[in-house]
């Protein structure tokens, strides 16, 4: 049940983890390294120079990338830069080896000091990610092996040369594995995070989420309904609590059902429940009164596990323009307390500011 409820929109969020990663290995840790390769390079040899110019070219570009393109573009720098990263590592390898570009202690030092530390920059950024997180790690380790081992074959500095691929694979793998535990960290977190914002009996979202979104700003025509099921103590007195909870459960289902993904639905208390239908600058007051109008009448409708059958009713109201959620939550509050007044079972819809009784 829990999953059908996950499914609901979510607004995304500014700034998530990943994001605040992304914005330090970005526009801090790689234009320091660029500006440690370039300083690296001095007096080196004419081939090291030209591959570290590459290098810090590359790292130039992710930092420019990633802060002159919006945020939604920040995942796609993300996901690409290693991948850059890892076919600019395999080309340098082909092009090395016997009688092509030879290796020197600097490019290796370069390799051994740059590798691990970009396999766990990577694996932070892909915290979100498991799978792409141990895919660029790895795909790192074996094209940096390649290239270490190409540079052994080309004659690099003896004393290096025996142990220097163990060593590296050993190093990568094991900030591979650190990864994996910051990813299995990450994922607590969100699950945490999700746990605070939903309802356990019904799955739906709950107080908390509510708050938090209707504290944003909604264009008008956002709909808003507040719902309460009727007489609702007299399922929990004649039938028992056990009964009541199956009867919010199945009612949160009439509710998805009839929603099918176009709004939120959040349980705001007890036997009470709200509904946001976002806009995208539209009045959705039609089309909210008409799914209000489907819930009200499948609810009474439906005969519930245990031969329960229960009622519904519903004050609807839209955000006017200047106007803050809050405003139209009260008046949404103000039409349900119509409904029940006047008999339940009602949808009552009071879209404008102004007093009871207008019509709206
Ligand atoms: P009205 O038509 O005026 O809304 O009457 P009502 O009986 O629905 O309203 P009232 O506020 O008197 O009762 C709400 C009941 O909802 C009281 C409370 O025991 C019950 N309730 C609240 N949360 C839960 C819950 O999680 N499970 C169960 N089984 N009952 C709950
Ligand atoms: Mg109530
Ligand atoms: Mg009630």
């Amino acid at each position: 049940m829990t999953g059908d409820r996950q499914g609901q929109p979510q607004e995304p969020e500014v700034f998530s983890l990943p994001e605040r990663i992304g914005r330090l290995y970005f526009r801090i840790a790689l234009p320091m390294v660029g500006g440690s390769l370039l300083v690296g390079a001095v007096g080196a040899s004419a081939n090291s120079q030209r591959v570290i110019v590459a290098l810090t070219g590359m790292t130039v570009v992710g930092a420019l990338l990633h802060l002159l393109l919006p945020a939604r573009w920040h995942d796609v720098v993300r996901r690409a830069f290693p991948v850059m990263a890892i076919a600019f590592v395999l080309t340098v390898a082909l092009l090395s080896g016997v009688g092509g570009l030879p290796g020197d202690s600097l490019l290796l030092s370069v390799v051994l000091l740059l590798a691990p530390g970009t396999v766990l920059a990577w694996s932070l950024l892909f915290m979100d990610d498991a799978r792409m997180g141990r895919l660029v790690g790895l795909g790192l380790t074996a094209s940096a092996t390649l290239l270490v081992w190409r540079w052994q074959q080309a004659g690099l500095q003896p004393a290096l040369a025996g142990t220097t691929p163990l060593l590296l694979l050993v190093v990568c793998l094991t900030v591979v594995s650190y990864g994996a535990a910051f990813t299995e960290i990450n994922r607590r977190y969100l699950d945490g995070e999700q746990a605070q914002r939903q309802d356990p009996l019904t799955g739906l979202l709950n107080r908390r989420a509510f708050d938090e979104h209707t504290r944003r700003a909604h264009p008008p025509g956002t709909a808003l309904a507040v719902l309460d099921i009727d007489h609702f103590k007299r399922v929990n007195d004649t039938h028992g609590h056990t009964a009541g909870d199956r009867v919010l459960r199945g009612v949160a289902d009439v509710m998805l059902d009839v929603l099918a993904g176009r709004g939120q639905v959040y349980r705001w208390g007890g036997e009470e429940f709200a509904l946001l239908l976002p806009s995208g600058g539209a009045d959705l007051s039609a089309e909210a009164a008409g799914l209000l109008e489907q819930i009200r009448a499948e609810v009474a409708r439906r005969t519930f596990t245990g031969g329960q059958r229960v009622t519904l009713s519903a004050g609807l109201s839209t955000v006017q323009p200047g106007e803050a959620v809050q405003a139209a939550f009260e008046r949404a509050d103000a039409a349900l307390r119509e409904a029940k007044a006047g008999g339940r079972d009602r949808v009552v819809s009071r879209l404008h500011p102004g007093p009871p009784g207008l019509p709206s």
